[in-house]
């Protein structure tokens, strides 16, 4: 597998998918891959400086697996163990991010989504979130949110299921926020995380995390439908820049 990763590191990959492709050209622009990361591959090379000149809207994490990374409005937290948002300096770096530059193509008004799976189906009814990468806004007043951040790991850095073992979690109750997500259709799997992927930040941008579990009495969702990805492995230059296990 670390043979094939580094054959893999040389090149950065465009991939364009089949389907909807908007005449405006448009990437989500992705540092490493998922499958990475699970691996342990805490540890890259590009800076938020960097990522910054290449979307406004996105999530990731930070070196290290140190919290949860969320990015709007062009201001990038984040969230650390202890659940609470922190700015992002433009000198930190990033293992694992997505972003895009967020131009809604459709609004949509959400109403009494009592759970994360019932938010999933409405979204679901979109035609063109299915063969699409989407980027996903919905700032909404949430009766109930249940989120997690992670600790920084040390090494030798565990894999992630292990890493996640020791998640912190946090329930919010009637709070006003913002959700940023990305949704990756099922072929995408090992690059991305199919399905949906959100991570949330209070209205007051002081508190957030990965979502786990959400009870959404209103909100408006803005998406873009996105067909292409830019894609950059952490190790370009082959000589391991990541440590893993
Ligand atoms: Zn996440």
């Amino acid at each position: 597998m670390r043979r094939i990763f580094l054959a893999l590191c040389a090149l950065f990959l465009t991939v364009t998918a089949v389907g909807h492709c908007s005449a405006e050209t448009r990437a989500i622009y992705q540092i490493s891959t998922i499958t990475a990361l699970k691996e342990g591959v805490y540890d890259g090379r590009a800076t938020f400086r960097e990522l910054k000149e290449h979307g406004d809207l996105g999530i990731g994490t930070l070196n290290g697996l140190d919290g949860e990374m969320i990015a709007l409005d062009g201001e990038f937290f984040q969230i650390k163990v202890d659940g609470k948002a922190y700015p992002i300096m433009d000198s930190a770096i990033t293992p694992f991010a997505i972003v895009t530059f967020f131009r809604p193509e459709l609004q949509l008004s959400l109403r009494n989504l009592p759970n994360f799976l019932s938010l999933q189906r409405r979204l679901d009814t979109l035609p063109q979130t299915r063969d699409n990468f989407c980027a996903i806004r919905i700032d909404g007043t949430f009766a109930y949110l249940k989120v997690r951040s992670v600790a920084g790991q040390s090494k030798p850095y565990p894999g992630l299921e292990d890493a996640l073992k020791n998640q912190a979690v946090f329930e919010l109750k009637g709070v006003r926020g913002t959700l940023v997500g990305f949704r990756f259709p099922l072929y995408m799997e090992g690059v991305n995380v199919p399905g949906y992927h959100f991570h949330f930040i209070t209205e007051d941008k002081k508190q957030g995390g990965h979502l786990l579990e959400c009870n959404l009495e209103e909100g408006q969702a803005g998406l873009a439908f996105i067909a292409a990805l830019d894609l950059r492995l952490n190790e370009q230059d082959g000589t391991g820049g990541s440590e893993r296990k």
